[in-house]
């Protein structure tokens, strides 16, 4: 039996021609670490869960992208960083909510997942409890960089002059994630992110709420999704697209494009990756864009930015 992988980075309305070729390379080279450590997972028997944890601490370490290091600002300066993941085979799920302080949010989340018995912890609470978790922690200067900090000012600014929002949806959210179908036929999602820049401290996005932002079931697929997360949240989307193939009989591809496309039309802008149990993988965003990237067996990693086909090196 085969095994895939799909990643990504966020989406959001990146133009070509917004970023220099020399930000769009570093992107790609970025996508392909993380995929070659979702694969040496797998390629070495290694299951659906390890690989997605895996996948995604390799983008959290990543400043690029919008979680663990690199996490967007709330409104009042700090990071909250949410992170999920979910077990196909068992429907085993763990999650934090609006914490800072371990290195890697995803370890916190599968920490709730097979040392607590709850799916979703925050706050306060979620950090005593994960302080007597074996997980690496970081000051809050490691998870700070100039280019979020400049962003959350830009946007506070806007509000002060309540100025129309013509931001790069990219700069203002993000968030990453990772769907993997394993040698055994078993499914799993992984997604962290720091949230929206500028949200309410306290706000909680799709990204810890099981069927809206991660969703994972052998019995269908596993998904992880990113964009403005209250649209992901209120029409269930990730459960949405498994509902469609568990119910309706659609494929991965036609349940997920749906799904995307009635969230745009509804003014959700995003998009998600998805694999199903048999090893076929989706990655529709409304978008502009959205980092994104896929690698099987052959262990040739395949990525994208914009709407272009995915480049394998
Ligand atoms: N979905 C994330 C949130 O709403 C942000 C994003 O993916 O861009 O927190």
């Amino acid at each position: 039996m085969s095994f895939s992988l799909v990643v990504h980075g966020g989406a959001g309305t990146m133009k070509p021609g917004t970023m220099t070729p020399e930000m769009e390379a570093s992107h790609h080279r970025g996508l392909r670490v993380v995929l070659r450590a979702g694969y040496a997972v797998l390629a070495a028997g290694g299951s659906a869960l390890d690989a997605v944890t895996a996948a995604v601490m390799a983008l959290e370490d990543d400043p690029q992208f919008n979680a663990g290091r690199g996490a967007v600002f709330t409104s009042g300066g700090r990071q909250e960083m949410d992170a999920a993941v979910m077990d196909g085979a068992s429907h085993a799920a763990g999650a934090v909510a609006g914490i800072i302080g371990p290195r890697n949010p995803v370890m916190a989340a599968r920490a709730v997942m097979e040392s607590s018995e709850h799916v979703l912890l925050m706050g306060e609470g979620a950090l005593a409890f994960l302080r007597e978790q074996n997980l690496a922690w970081e000051e809050p200067g490691y998870f700070f960089t100039e280019s979020r900090w400049k962003a959350l000012q830009t946007e506070l600014d806007r509000r002060r002059l309540s100025a129309e929002d013509t931001r790069d949806a990219a700069a203002k959210h993000g968030t990453v994630g990772a769907a993997a179908r394993d040698a055994n036929g078993h499914v799993a999602a992984a997604t962290s992110t720091g949230g929206m820049t500028g949200k309410a401290p306290g706000r909680v996005g799709d990204c810890p709420v099981f069927g809206a932002g991660t969703w994972a079931d052998d019995a269908t697929c596993a998904i992880s999704c990113t964009g403005h997360g209250e649209f992901f949240i209120r029409w269930g989307a990730a459960h949405e697209i498994s509902a469609r193939m568990r119910l309706g009989g659609q494929s991965l591809e036609q349940a997920a494009e749906a799904v995307m496309a009635e969230l745009g039309e509804r003014g959700g802008n995003g998009g998600l990756i998805a694999v199903d149990a048999a090893g076929n993988v989706s990655m529709p965003f409304n978008s502009a864009g959205m980092y994104r990237g896929r690698i099987g067996p052959d262990g040739v990693p395949w990525t994208g930015i914009y709407r272009e086909a995915l480049r394998g090196e």
